[in-house]
Formats: C-alpha cells, sequence, structure tokens
C-alpha cells in the first residue's frame, strides 16, 4: 500500500490525534522499514502538524528513520555487560560474515547492522534484536544459524522459536514474589481493591510506607494523595515500564509474568485518583512483550475488569492502552515520559508545576514503576503489616534487583531492604568482586570496603540494577561504556549535559586511550561537577556519577593508565605526522621535522 494511504488508513483506524503522532510512526518504521516522505506529508496533513516538527519527531527517537534499513535490521545489545561476554567479537564475525559495518545498512537493504544501548538482557547476553524481538544468550553457534537464516531470506516468523525464548530467571522469591505466585481469582482480587474508598486506600499506602521504585523513593500514598486532590477535568495514570537504565531489567520479567497484578495496581490508581484513562509506556527494546501484555488487557476487557462500570461498579470506568518507546532513555524521566506520550519529543520539562497536578496533557497524573504498582495493590491485598514486615524503618519492604556481570547466577533476586551488598554477592555467586555499579550507569560504584553498605533508601537507593566486576576486569571499560552512553542519550537540550558529556567522554577517550596525565583527571572532575551543577535533569546531573565515583574509589584505574603527569594533547601530532614523513621519505625523528 502507497504509504500516503496507509496512513489515511492508520489514523481511520486510530484516534487521529497529534498525541498519537509516535504511535503512527512506530507503526509506519515497521511496515516501510523507514518514515517515508510521502507519509511524513500525510501525517502533516491529516494532523494539522509541520513537516520539521515531525521529521524532528523521528530524528529524536533512535528507532525511527529517515532512510530506509535493511530487511533484516541487527541492533547488537552493547551495555558494558554484553561487552563483559564477548559481544564484540561477535558483532564482528558476523558484520565480516554479512559484509556489512556496523551503522550502515547493505546496498540491496537486505541487512542494516547497528549497536543501541541496553536491551534489558544483561543476565542472558550478549544479547540482539532483530527486527525489534529480542534474541539472547549469543554465542558462535547462535550467530552461525543467525547468519544461515539471514543469508537464505528465511522469513523471521519461520526463525526457530526456540531462538527468542528469554526466561524469567528468578533467582530469589521474597513476601512480593510470593504473593504474586499466589494469586489466583483476578476478578475477585480487583472486588477486594476497589471495595476501599479512596481515603482508606491513601491511609493503608501511607501506613505501609510504600515509595516509589524506580529509585528517586518518592512516598506513593502522597503523590497518590496529591493528584487526588489536585483540581482539572480528567485525570490519568501512567506506567512507566521505559526501563533504561544499563544493567536492569526486573520490568521484563513482572510485565511478562506479572501483567494482571500490574494492571490491578493501575486499576486501584485510577480508583483511588478518579482517572478514567491509563497507558502503559513500554520501551520500544520490550516490543516483544507486547503481544501478551496486550492479550491480558483484552482478556481484562472481556471480563468486565477493564472498561466501563468495572467489576459492576457502577460509574467506575478505566481502561488502558499501550504505547511503544522508540529507543530514548531519557523518556524514563516521568516528565519526558509525558512529552513522549503526547507524541512529541522526549524532553524533560521544568518542574514545578509537577505531573501530579499538570502532566499528561496538563491534567492531573500519576506516573508510577511497574513494580510500585504492583507493590501498592499487594498491600491492599495483604495489609500495611505485611509490607511493613520486610526492609528497613524508612525503606519498608523488598526491592527486586537486576543481577549481572561477574558472578554464577545472574537474574532477578528480591530483598527486604536493609540487605548488605556482600550478602547479595554471596548469593550471585560472585567471587573476587573489585566493585560493584549499582542503580545502572547513573547510580553509585563502590569497592570492597563498602560492601557491608545496604540496598535502601537511607544508603545506596538503586531502581535494581547491580552489575559485579571482579579483579581481572578493567574499570575503564566501564567507565568509557557509561560515558559514551551517556553522549548519546543526551537529549541535548540543555548545554551542560550536551557539550559538557561529550568534553568529559573525550577525556575518558584520552585516558583510556593512555594519553591522560593529571591534568586531564582534574579537568574531569572540574567537568563533572559542572554537570552535576547546572544540568537541567537528572540524566546530566548523575551522568557524571561513575567518573567521580571511580575517581574517588579507585584511583590506580586512571593512574596505571597515566602517561605523564603533566598535561598531554589528546591529538598526538608527531604520531600523526610520522607516516607522512615516510611517505616524503624524511627522517621521523621529531627533532628534525621543523
Ligand atoms: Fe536533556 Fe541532558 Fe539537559 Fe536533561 S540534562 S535536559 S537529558 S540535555
Amino acid at each position: 500500500m502507497e504509504p500516503a494511504a496507509y496512513v489515511s488508513d492508520t489514523l481511520l483506524a486510530g484516534s487521529c490525534d497529534k498525541t498519537s503522532l509516535l504511535q503512527y510512526l512506530v507503526q509506519l518504521q515497521t511496515t516501510y522499514r523507514h518514515i517515508p516522505s510521502e507519509a511524513i506529508s500525510a501525517l502533516s496533513r491529516s494532523l494539522d502538524l509541520p513537516e520539521n516538527e515531525i521529521r524532528g519527531v523521528i530524528e529524536f527517537y533512535s528507532f525511527l528513520h529517515l532512510a530506509p534499513r535493511g530487511k533484516y535490521d541487527i541492533l547488537f545489545s552493547d551495555s558494558i555487560t554484553d561487552q563483559m561476554l564477548g559481544n564484540r567479537l561477535l558483532i564482528k564475525s558476523i558484520s565480516e560474515r554479512l559484509k556489512v559495518a556496523v551503522g550502515q545498512t547493505t546496498r540491496n537493504k537486505h541487512v542494516s547492522l547497528d549497536t543501541t544501548s541496553c536491551t534489558g538482557i544483561c543476565d542472558q547476553g550478549p544479547a540482539l534484536l532483530v527486527n525489534g524481538i529480542a534474541i539472547g544468550k549469543l554465542d558462535e553457534t547462535r550467530m552461525t544459524l543467525i547468519g544461515d537464516l539471514i543469508e537464505s531470506n528465511t522469513p523471521l516468523d519461520n526463525w526457530p522459536d526456540e531462538l527468542f525464548i528469554i526466561e524469567d530467571n528468578i533467582q530469589r522469591e521474597d513476601i512480593l514474589l510470593s504473593s504474586l505466585n499466589a494469586a489466583e481469582d483476578y476478578r475477585q482480587r480487583l472486588g477486594q481493591l476497589i471495595s476501599s474508598p479512596p481515603e482508606d486506600i491513601l491511609g493503608i499506602l501511607q501506613s505501609s510506607g510504600l515509595r516509589g521504585r524506580g529509585g528517586a523513593g518518592y512516598p506513593t500514598a502522597m503523590k497518590w494523595r496529591y493528584c487526588h486532590e489536585a483540581g482539572g477535568e480528567h485525570r490519568y495514570v501512567i506506567c512507566n515500564a521505559d526501563e533504561g537504565e544499563p544493567g536492569t531489567f526486573k520490568d521484563r520479567v513482572l510485565l511478562h509474568h506479572y501483567a494482571h497484578q500490574l494492571i490491578e495496581g493501575m486499576t486501584l490508581c485510577a480508583h483511588t485518583i478518579n482517572a478514567a484513562r491509563g497507558y502503559i509506556y513500554l520501551r520500544g527494546e520490550y516490543l516483544y512483550l507486547r503481544p501478551q501484555l496486550q492479550a491480558v488487557i483484552d482478556e481484562r476487557r472481556k471480563q468486565g475488569l477493564l472498561g466501563e462500570d468495572i467489576n459492576d461498579h457502577q460509574g467506575f470506568s478505566f481502561d488502558i492502552e499501550i504505547h511503544l518507546g522508540a529507543g530514548a532513555y531519557i523518556c524514563g524521566e516521568e516528565s519526558a515520559l509525558i512529552d513522549s506520550l503526547e507524541g512529541k519529543r522526549g524532553i524533560p520539562r521544568k518542574r514545578p508545576p509537577f505531573p501530579v497536578t499538570h502532566g499528561y496533557l496538563n491534567q492531573p497524573t500519576v506516573v508510577n514503576n511497574v513494580e510500585t504498582f504492583i507493590a501498592a495493590s499487594e498491600i491492599m491485598l495483604n495489609g500495611a503489616d505485611w509490607f511493613t514486615s520486610a526492609g528497613t524503618k524508612q525503606s519498608s519492604g523488598t526491592k527486586l534487583l537486576s543481577i549481572s556481570g561477574d558472578c554464577e547466577w545472574p537474574g532477578i533476586y528480591e530483598y527486604p531492604f536493609g540487605t548488605s551488598v556482600q550478602e547479595i554477592l554471596q548469593d550471585c555467586g560472585a567471587e573476587n568482586t573489585q566493585a560493584v555499579q549499582i542503580a545502572g550507569a547513573a547510580g553509585e560504584t563502590i569497592g570492597p570496603d563498602q560492601f557491608d553498605r545496604t540496598i535502601a533508601f537511607e544508603d545506596i537507593g538503586t531502581g535494581g540494577s547491580f552489575i559485579v566486576f571482579n579483579q581481572q576486569r578493567d574499570l575503564l571499560d566501564m567507565v568509557s561504556n557509561f560515558a559514551h552512553f551517556f553522549v548519546h542519550e543526551s537529549c541535548g537540550f540543555c548545554t551542560p549535559c550536551r557539550v559538557g558529556g561529550a568534553l568529559l567522554r573525550d577525556l575518558v577517550n584520552k585516558v583510556y586511550a593512555g594519553h591522560g596525565s593529571c591534568y586531564d583527571l582534574d579537568e574531569m572532575r572540574r567537568l563533572a561537577g559542572i554537570m552535576k551543577e547546572t544540568s537541567f535533569c537528572g540524566l546530566g546531573t548523575t551522568a557524571p556519577n561513575h567518573v567521580l565515583n571511580t575517581l574517588d574509589r579507585f584511583p590506580h584505574v586512571y593512574e596505571r593508565k597515566l602517561s605523564h603527569l603533566d598535561f598531554q594533547p589528546a591529538f598526538d601530532l608527531d604520531a600523526a605526522l610520522d607516516e607522512a614523513r615516510q611517505f616524503a621519505g624524511r627522517s621521523s625523528h621529531p627533532g628534525q621535522c621543523k
């Protein structure tokens, strides 16, 4: 079908408004492997949006393209854990076999090859996405099979199912997962959840001490109460399922295995704040989870657990739509996520006002992550005391951790808050551990002298990422990976993050390449300080954490790379001229090249 006709059909089938722009673009990308210019013109006319604005949205999201991608669009996950598991060798060999360089598409548009940030499969890496669908546990055998399938032009639907299996990999359960596993009668559960008036629900949540599980730890009862009490015509419930922090993959498992309980939590929130509409913002890397998630939504609609007069509660109507992200880490930030949900580029908003009063479409909105909604509904079903029986006074309940890196048993672990890093390392089979990166690239790097610290909001807060590095690892590999990651993921809105991040990465590169000096380390600290103090949003203020932590706690990893104690230029002029001197038949002695 012609792109313009396709757009008309798609718009007719949907709500035909600007907020769905990103969803239309995702559909176009899937159908045509790029966004054709005729489609942009058709969207511009239909949605009354300037073409330039639509192009700006396309260019913002790394999974959308103006130029056609290959029939097989391969994106290797390139997080530090993938690198530790040897992804670079696999990329090199498939690149040579399929005769396509990284970042390129073959002339016949058969294959595109590129890398992307963490795909949420760090426990089963190295991993890749092919046409958006995840494949993990890559090794030479699986890569040979993938190469064969691509060369033989086998449609993706005919690839062996076994290739696409991603295990849940739950290694340790505590009170939350045990309770979720016992869930049976969803009608009865929902009836119980929405039988209490909002004031009682807020009281129980407050007694439970539940705090947001995304990392910031904002009290959930307070967030819901502010929204409940805000004015405005409509209220919205948004589930942030955009876990993009490198090393985090627990929501993958919750979305896959406990989707009913997530929707229960969102429905509970809607009942409490009086919302009729909810959205699950699903990260583009979790495209493969969408069909099953949609099936659960459809089933609940059929059973009257979503839609009009839910579960025979007259007047309570609530429904949920899934919106897909398209490869932008910044959209995990709640105000950027809201902009993205409105169909725009995901740029963080100035706050205040906060989303609880001015969120989606400027209306009061609750944004919580997957784990928080699930915990809220389990608290209502089991009681606040059940929840406070685990954890500490300031951090009640448990936390799901995504553990990866140098350990015997990577996977999902549920621990009561207050558990020490040392205990977690023992459980996951980590030995000779040099460092742990907690809370992802934006988190904290700690060494053995701090392994008695605990996972808790009052000590080491975390959204759930826990990456282990043993003594054989060069921590500068991690620093370099994260420095590149933040440059790639900066939304570009403010100078300290956009420019500071690039300068910091260049200095990291310089030290990494063995050209650094003490001056460069001081400069890294200075730049990191500026970024922390002056960046507009949390991405920029936390982006230098790994650099500062490693400079403070692991100075030797830098010092052994330093070539000089004084300033050294990043560009080695003499080395660069050496080749030219040889061509010219002149002496390579620098003293003679004047
Ligand atoms: Fe964008 Fe970075 Fe500035 Fe945040 S800090 S607004 S991500 S440029």
